[in-house]
């Protein structure tokens, strides 16, 4: 099956795509019925090389434009990408098997946000001027990092390029970005759309490969920066591996994320939440409200709206537009999540709806809640990505804030409440990089986006992203004789 969209080659350097049979070849699969829809080759040491060359030699010339300049190419590129948002979400689709009705507005568009926003930003990014006594001053200069490596998860390829990209090439760096090979396709419509709005070549690379071209790309000492968006372990191996080069890091990792739900809340809005924290993307989302604390008085009242609202659920063809819940991505997550499922279930936790694969061809689950979820179950504990929904109960504000907090992770925390005091009060007290208060999951390009705790360092989006793909010099001006002592 070939699609019209489909990029033309493995890899894109230097402003060109470019094949390399010699890299060993993987299959892209279509997750909604297993079949093979495009084979791709791994870089070889002498493909990493080449992409890392390209983007070293581009990066002077494109940090020595005009912010104003620099940001013209990415809006360009934000406007090209919304052109042709159709194309890019069917292939979005074919590469991950997100619903088309998710991807018309998620992917491609959200990726066209992310260059738009750090276009804008381009041309305002500035130093500072700071007076000093005796009629001395300095000022300060925001300087580009050089080549930066991104390597992206597969749940939003499209966009995670975008939210790399965007930032990093804004400030004048190169980018060698790497997508996850289980859906390796839409970052090179990037590279082609970014070169097509008028980025020299160089300036954005893709070259695909498992970890093992990942970790060429980490470790070379022409890297500056790297920024990961992945599972922590993998987080933990490239950290580690950027400290040995004292090299700039952006890590984006999993989480195990609250949502709690007070006796006061709207439940119309607090099952709303859950089911776009818990079942958008078939699961497969890092922010994901995953441990949903519900208070013991309203807990079979949400219960029964939840079952019953997720009934509406319209599982099919990813390409119907009417289709709102796909397939998960690979016949390995699936495999993981229906072992987590496996293990609620033996540990006691009571399967609500779900559990179930559906059909035998490609790689589909039911929506699945479970209830009476206790703290020390396995499906409390770790990050499934999968379309697995866990309700835990809670008696008072204080137990609900201590176990929500008793993870490692700390990406995001939702809190639905009327009393608006108690919605600020708990949130202030939630470890959590991104939070929600009476919703769920909203990610506009404006707000930062990250964790803290093992979800990660650093934040993308919104201005902060600026601080993590520049480094400030600063130039202490004498305007008087120098005294020294001898
Ligand atoms: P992985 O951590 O398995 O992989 C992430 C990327 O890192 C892939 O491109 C992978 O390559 C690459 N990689 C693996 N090992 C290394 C290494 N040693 N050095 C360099 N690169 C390496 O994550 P998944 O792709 O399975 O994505 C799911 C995870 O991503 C979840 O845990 C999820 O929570 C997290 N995530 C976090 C988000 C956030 O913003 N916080 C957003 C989305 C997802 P390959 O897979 O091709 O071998």
């Amino acid at each position: 099956m070939t699609y019209p969209t489909q990029p033309q080659a493995s890899h894109y350097i230097d402003g060109v795509y470019l094949e390399d049979e010699a890299g060993e070849s993987f299959p892209v699969i279509y997750p909604a019925t297993g079949a093979e829809i495009a084979r791709i080759h791994s870089a070889t040491p002498e493909i990493v090389d080449r992409a890392l060359e390209a983007a070293r030699r581009a990066q002077p010339a494109w940090a020595a434009l005009s912010g104003t300049e620099r940001g013209r190419i990415l809006r360009r590129a934000a406007d090209i990408m919304r052109e042709r948002n159709h194309d890019l979400s069917v292939l979005e689709t074919m590469d991950t098997g997100k619903p088309l009705q998710e991807t018309l507005v998620a992917d491609a568009t959200s990726g066209a946000d992310a260059l738009e926003y750090f276009g804008g930003l381009a041309g305002s990014l500035t130093g500072e001027h700071i007076p000093l006594a005796d009629g001395n001053w300095a000022y300060t200069v925001r300087e580009a990092l050089g080549v930066c490596v991104g390597i992206g998860a597969w749940n939003y390829p499209t966009q995670i390029a975008c939210w790399k990209a965007a930032p990093a090439l804004a400030c004048g760096n190169t980018m060698v970005f790497k997508p996850s090979e289980t859906t390796p396709l839409s970052a090179l419509k990037v590279a082609e759309i970014l070169v097509e709005a008028g980025a020299p070549p160089g300036v954005f690379n893709v070259v695909q490969g498992m970890g093992e071209v990942g970790g060429r790309l980490v470790t070379d000492p022409r890297v500056a920066k790297v920024s990961l968006t992945g599972s922590v372990p993998t987080g933990r191996k490239v950290y580690a591996a950027a400290a040995d080069g004292m090299k700039h890091v952006t890590m984006e990792m999993g989480g195990k994320s609250p949502m709690l739900v007070f006796e006061d809340a709207d439940i119309e809005n607090a099952v709303g939440g859950a089911i776009l924290g818990n079942f958008y993307s078939s699961g497969q989302v890092c922010s994901n409200g995953t441990r949903v604390f519900v208070q013991r008085g309203v807990k079979e009242k949400f219960l029964d709206r939840l079952t019953e609202r997720l009934k509406g659920a319209v599982i099919g063809d990813p390409m119907d537009e009417a289709t709102s819940f796909g397939p998960i991505v690979s016949q390995r997550q699936m495999e993981i999540v229906q072992g987590y499922i496996a293990k609620g279930v033996e540990e006691g936790a009571r399967l609500v709806t779900g559990g179930n694969r559906i059909g035998n061809e490609g790689f589909w689950l039911e929506p699945t809640i479970f209830a009476d979820v206790t703290d020390d179950m396995t499906i409390a504990r770790e990050e499934i990505f999968g379309p697995v929904l866990s309700v835990l109960d809670f008696e008072d504000e204080e137990e609900a804030i201590t176990r929500a907090n008793a993870t490692e992770f700390g990406l995001s925390a939702g809190v639905f409440t009327r009393d608006l005091a108690r919605g600020h009060r708990v949130i202030g007290r939630l470890q959590a990089g991104s939070c929600f208060i009476n919703s769920y999951n909203d990610a506009p390009v404006e707000v930062p986006f990250g964790g803290v705790k093992m979800s990660g360092v650093g934040r993308e989006n919104s201005k902060q992203a600026i601080e993590h793909y520049s480094q400030v010099k600063s130039v202490f001006v004498r305007m008087g004789d120098v005294e020294a002592p001898y």
